[in-house]
Order: C-alpha cells, then sequence, then structure tokens
C-alpha cells in the first residue's frame, strides 16, 4: 500500500471516474431522453404519430361485402355464371369512414 503515491492514486481515482462515466453515458443518455420523452409529452398510443390504424379494415379504409360464408357462395355462383371477378366487391369502411385510421384520441385532445 505504501507502494502507491498520491500522484497514482489520482491517476488511479480519475481513470475509474472515466472508466465509470463511459459505462454510465449510454445509460445516463437513455435516461435523459426517456424524461426528455416523457416532458414533450410523447404519445404512448401512437407514438406521435397522431394517427391509429384501423382495427376494423386493418389500415385499408375498405373492408369485403358480406360474410365469408355468404361471400364463399357468392363467388361460387357468380363463377358458374362466368363473372368470375366477383371478389372484388369492397366497401367503405364505416369505422374509419375509408380513411383507414383515426386521429389519435391522447393526442387530439391536446
Ligand atoms: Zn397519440
Ligand atoms: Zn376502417
Amino acid at each position: 500500500m505504501d507502494n502507491i503515491t498520491a500522484s497514482e492514486l489520482a491517476g488511479f481515482g480519475v481513470g475509474t471516474l472515466l472508466l465509470c462515466a463511459t459505462i454510465a453515458a449510454p445509460k445516463i443518455d437513455s435516461f435523459i431522453s426517456a424524461t426528455q420523452r416523457r416532458s414533450l409529452g410523447m404519445c404512448k398510443r401512437c407514438g406521435d404519430l397522431r394517427l391509429i390504424a384501423c382495427s376494423t379494415c386493418r389500415g385499408v379504409g375498405s373492408v369485403k361485402v358480406g360474410g365469408p360464408i355468404r361471400f364463399d357462395f357468392m363467388d361460387d355462383v357468380f363463377r358458374s355464371l362466368g363473372g368470375g371477378e366477383s371478389d372484388a366487391k369492397t366497401t367503405q369502411c364505416t369505422k374509419c369512414r375509408a380513411r383507414g385510421h383515426f386521429r389519435c384520441p391522447d393526442c387530439s385532445t391536446s
């Protein structure tokens, strides 16, 4: 222990501090950015996109007409009649009014 001089001790201390700072830097950075995000009021629900995809049409804005059973039946009928392209029938999604997304309720209030 007596071999360690004050300067060596100081150097060791500085080195340890630098090492700690290097290790802690990413954590501090992520911590700060997290708190910044929180203080900036970024939306948990939409991630500040201010839009939420429609669950009914899955963001497409249109839905197929009728249920799958009826659809298959109609498809068979059309196919047997030689129509063929009956599966192109879609209708506007009423839930999102064919837009495929909603305004985020969390963001639209602020
Ligand atoms: Zn939002
Ligand atoms: Zn929709």
